[in-house]
């Protein structure tokens, strides 16, 4: 195996924590983040309690400086794991506007240092693969689905499904489809995307040509909806139906990484469709990376620490 060096720091959990810069235009207002250390140390202090300051510990702490080929770096060898028939599954959490879709897709695809984690990571996987060809025939392929209001609908249902598995980098095209198909119900139902999940899996199926034996991966690239609370006394109707979905498969996939954390022996993947959707990357040997996304402004204290403590149940 040639990227064994993944390593495995509580079980197959590692938590990764990134904080997005002040917007240009937006006036540099005050920040809660206090300390951005090398090691994963993140320390945030409380706004309305001088001197009072809370430490936090990651694998790792992406300050708002970091590039997204920085941060791609460091989710590489999980990447490349799925090649030698890993399961890995990449998520990103965080209040709305904390950069979520930054680090999984990236701000725009025009310019490739732009390019976010989904991009990167099938290109990767496809370098790898062709480079290894004499010896493993690999197989990609792309699924894309969103999950909003515990219903799953495919946004790659125009598609055949044997393009879906093409051995070139048209599956970035048919990534962009699916982002695309997305971002029309977005604007068509009112900025759905932020409080809708997007799941990408890309499977890999690889002939070793000497031994004839088959491996697979897959790697799941997940887009999680917004986590910021809804204030119960002003959501009404559908706002209100929606936020309870979206607490609800949020909570089941905090309860599913803590069991797993945990080594309990139960693992509750039933509770949501995001979980059941999940499952096959989430345990057993599969390796998970949480992206726990800050917005740097000092307003957003009260929903940073809610998110920093999601980060901690399960880290
Ligand atoms: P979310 O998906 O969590 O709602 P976005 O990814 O849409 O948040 O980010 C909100 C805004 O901040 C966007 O305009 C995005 O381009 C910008 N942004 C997020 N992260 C970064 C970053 N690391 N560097 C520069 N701009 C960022
Ligand atoms: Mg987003």
């Amino acid at each position: 195996r040639l990227y064994n060096e993944v390593q495995d720091l509580k079980g197959n959990i590692r938590v990764y924590c990134r904080i997005r810069p002040f917007l240009p235009g937006q006036s540099k207002k005050h920040t809660a983040i206090e300390y951005v250390g090398e090691n994963g140390d993140l320390v945030i202090a409380n706004p309305s309690k001088q001197g009072s300051h809370r430490l936090f510990k990651f694998n790792k702490v992406f300050g708002s400086t970091a590039t997204q080929e920085e941060v791609f770096l460091d989710t590489q060898p999980l990447i490349r794991s799925v090649l030698d028939g890993y399961n890995v599954c990449i998520f990103a959490y965080g209040q709305t506007g904390s950069g979520k879709t930054y680090t999984m897709s990236g701000p725009s695809i025009s310019s490739t240092v732009d390019w976010g984690v989904n991009y990167r990571a099938l290109n990767d996987l496809f370098q790898i693969s062709q480079s290894r060809k004499s010896s493993i025939a690999y197989e990609i392929g792309v699924q894309m689905v969103e999950i909003y209001n515990e219903q799953v609908r495919d946004l790659l249902s125009n598609e055949s499904s044997q393009k879906r598995y093409p051995s070139s980098l048209y599956v970035l095209e048919l990534m962009n489809i699916g982002l695309m198909n997305r971002a029309v119900g977005a604007t068509a139902l009112n900025e759905r995307s932020s409080r809708s999940h997007s799941v990408l899996t890309v499977h890999v199926r690889g002939t070793d040509l000497k031994t004839d034996t088959l491996l697979r991966g897959s790697l799941h690239l997940v887009d999680l909806a917004g986590s910021e609370r809804v204030d119960r006394s002003e959501a009404t109707g559908d706002r209100l139906r929606e936020a309870q979905h979206i607490n609800k498969s949020l909570s089941a996939l905090g309860d599913v990484i803590f069991a797993l954390a945990q080594k309990s022996s139960h693992v509750p993947y039933r509770n949501s469709k995001l979980t059941q959707v999940l499952q096959s990357s989430l345990g057993g040997q599969a390796k998970t990376l949480m992206f726990v996304q800050l917005n740097p402004d000092v307003e957003s204290y009260s929903e940073t620490i809610s998110t920093l403590k999601f980060a901690e149940r399960v880290s």
